[in-house]
């Protein structure tokens, strides 16, 4: 089990998450964040944090954005260590 970053995040790009994960879970990609799942202990500290409500525990991602929870999982190997400094890409 593990959270996951969805769709939402895509252009906006936000930190907040990043400065509460106890773990350092989140992984960069250039328009968006991942969650690592073999870092995540689901504590789900970040999902009040975003303000694009774009972090669900994996078992409540609705049912369009299924296949993000994949996407975290793969893209978050190679993905570099998200440290919270990158550009906020999109206001409100
Ligand atoms: S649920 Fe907790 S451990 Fe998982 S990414 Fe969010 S803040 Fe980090």
């Amino acid at each position: 089990m593990t959270h996951v970053v969805t769709s939402s995040c895509v252009n906006h790009k936000y930190q907040d998450c990043v400065s509460v994960c106890p773990v350092d879970a989140f992984r960069e990609m250039a328009t968006y964040l991942v969650i690592d799942p073999d870092e995540c202990i689901d504590c789900a500290a970040c999902v009040t944090e975003c303000p694009v409500d774009a972090i669900y525990y994996d078992d409540d991602v609705p049912e369009l954005e299924f296949d993000w929870i994949e996407k975290n999982e793969i893209e978050a190997v190679d993905a570099p260590f998200a440290d919270g400094t990158a550009e906020v890409l999109a206001e409100g």
